[in-house]
């Protein structure tokens, strides 16, 4: 098994050469001087882009007192988007041409060097929990191939050893992406986007769990959120968001 992977990795290699999206050189999608140069960020942060050092960073209450309302419990990101072109390139070739799909490797290892800079590597954390990938529309998956979400998710269940549940939460509703429209509209257009592919008591996944969504970029929040309150009816003890990177 293993050798027939071996093989099958080096011919892929052969055949489909990597590049580094930073600088070209051969081998890797992000050579070790490139990496250095991402600011991976050692600090959490609200969901309202507070930084932790100025509110009691309580894992239990990931958020400062303004947002405690919010369905989401809080939010783990490792990059800010909008200062790196790599950050972007790198997000950008993951979802669309020439559709990267492998890049969630790479991706999800900056994730976890994230996890490890703000001590997020313990056990109490991660326990009890599962990761679900934000959702597209079965038509949106159709025409990338993937869900990117997914691709991320399983990648850090490797290296986090909590189970995946994809495809239970479902998206039913196409929404524009979330950079070509206003605030407001967009969450308008959100809501009932998701629903569960069941009813609630077919799906006993998420009772009493601690859920973490899984997205490329967070921009706004409006997407975790409403799925968030879906999850949440559905019995989820609470929902954390982790993204790559903050839009805003
Ligand atoms: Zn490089
Ligand atoms: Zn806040």
């Amino acid at each position: 098994m293993i050798k027939f992977s071996k093989t099958k990795t080096f011919m892929l290699d052969l055949f489909f050469p990597k590049f580094c999206l930073g600088c070209q050189k051969e081998g890797t999608y992000l050579c070790d001087d490139c990496r250095s140069f991402l600011d991976i960020s050692e600090f959490n942060y609200c969901l309202c882009d507070k930084n932790s050092s100025h509110f009691l960073p309580d894992p239990k209450l990931g958020k400062c007192s303004r947002c405690q309302d919010k369905k989401l419990s809080g939010l783990y990101f490792a990059l800010p988007y909008k200062d790196s072109a790599l950050t972007k390139k790198l997000i950008y070739q993951f979802k669309y041409p020439p559709y990267l799909k492998d890049l969630a490797e790479t991706l999800a290892s900056i994730l976890i060097e994230h996890f490890i800079k703000t001590g997020k590597n313990t056990n109490e954390i991660w326990e009890n929990s599962v990761l679900v990938p934000v959702p597209l529309t079965k038509k949106k998956q159709k025409e990338r191939g993937y869900n990117q979400s997914e691709e991320l998710a399983k990648e850090l269940s490797k290296i986090l050893k909590i189970p995946v549940i994809s495809n239970v939460l479902i998206k039913t509703k196409h929404t524009k992406p979330q950079m070509e429209s206003k605030k407001e509209e967009r969450e308008k257009n959100l809501q009932g986007a998701f629903k569960l592919k069941c009813g609630v008591s077919d799906t006993p996944h998420f009772s009493g769990k601690k859920v973490f969504l899984i997205d490329d970029v967070y921009t706004t929040g409006s997407t975790m959120q409403e799925c968030a309150k879906v999850l949440k009816l559905a019995g989820a003890k609470s929902v954390w968001g982790i993204a790559i990177a903050r839009e805003e």
